[in-house]
């Protein structure tokens, strides 16, 4: 049997709802081997994190998703293997935390624009974390107020690209991210590539922008894919050549189509980005 390697997952040290210690426990439970927790632009559950999984028998990868901005866009660059302590990597998730709280007080204005008042308020109140606040807060606010019909609803009226409350966000850039992380000693991963809406002429692009700055692997099997983007990622990272990864995205029980753990293998022809991270 291969494997259960899930390297794409969040706590409430960002957007998820479980404690580190508790996202550890859930990949006992569902039989994970090697697991990394992904927090958005956010260190501060690894340590808890590393510690529940090795008491657990789990091997644990250091990792986070970095918000890094290419064509005007955020994507979303998966960090796996760096090293914590690194200061140039600290201080560029600092940063970037920063600019998410100036884009909360602007997501906060364009609501009061809308009737919404005191957004900023009622977010925070959903935050554990106090150093990160995104969009899923503002989310549970709308949510709790009665605004949408549920989470998805809350993105698709207000807070997603281009809606009613949506504000772009500042971050680093690509290139920025991936030196970063390869100066800790890290590999960069492009996290779900097919939720980005770029043309097929921007996508071979960031491909080959990426594997030009050293870039050296793609999610393939994640929980935003479709079967049918399993298939054209691993093509795609056979291709670039391209080590591939595989990762739930999980954010909290019920939330997402696929828990930890629970997604399909990778295609055996790829090379999975943890063969030499163990
Ligand atoms: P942020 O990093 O604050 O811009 O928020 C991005 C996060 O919001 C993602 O990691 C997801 O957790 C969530 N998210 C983004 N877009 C959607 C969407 N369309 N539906 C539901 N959740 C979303
Ligand atoms: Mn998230
Ligand atoms: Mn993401
Ligand atoms: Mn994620």
């Amino acid at each position: 049997m291969p494997l259960n390697v899930d390297l794409h997952s969040h706590s409430n040290q960002s957007d998820g709802i479980l404690a580190p210690a508790d996202v550890a426990q859930r990949a006992h439970t569902n039989k994970v081997d090697v697991w990394a927790l992904t927090d958005h632009d956010e260190l501060t559950g690894l340590d808890q994190a590393r510690l529940a999984a090795h008491s657990l028998g789990i091997k644990f990868i250091n990792g986070v998703e970095i918000s890094a901005l290419y064509c005007n866009r955020i994507i979303h660059i998966v960090a796996l293997g760096f090293t914590a302590n690194d200061p140039n990597l600290l201080s560029a998730l600092e940063l970037i935390r920063t600019k998410r709280h100036e884009r909360a007080q602007l997501i906060n204005n364009k609501l009061a624009t809308l009737g919404v008042d005191n957004a900023l308020q009622g977010a925070l109140a959903h935050v554990d974390n106090p150093r990160l606040i995104g969009r899923v807060h503002f989310a549970k606010y709308l949510l709790e107020l009665g605004l949408c019909k549920n989470f998805q609803h809350a993105f698709d009226k207000y807070l997603g690209e281009n809606k009613a409350a949506f504000v772009p966000m500042e971050s680093i850039s690509l290139e920025q991210a991936v030196n970063l992380i390869l100066t800790a000693g890290g590999k960069a991963v492009i996290a779900h590539p097919g939720r980005y809406k770029f043309s097929r002429q921007q996508f071979s692009a960031l491909f080959d922008t990426f594997k030009d700055l050293g870039g050296q692997a793609i999610e393939v099997v994640t929980g935003s894919h479709s079967v049918a983007q399993y298939d054209k990622y691993a093509r795609l990272a056979l291709k670039y050549n391209f080590e591939a990864s595989r990762g739930s995205d999980f954010h909290a029980p019920g939330i997402g189509k696929i828990d930890l753990g629970a997604m399909p293998n990778l295609p055996d022809y790829l090379k999975p980005v943890w063969h030499d991270l163990l």
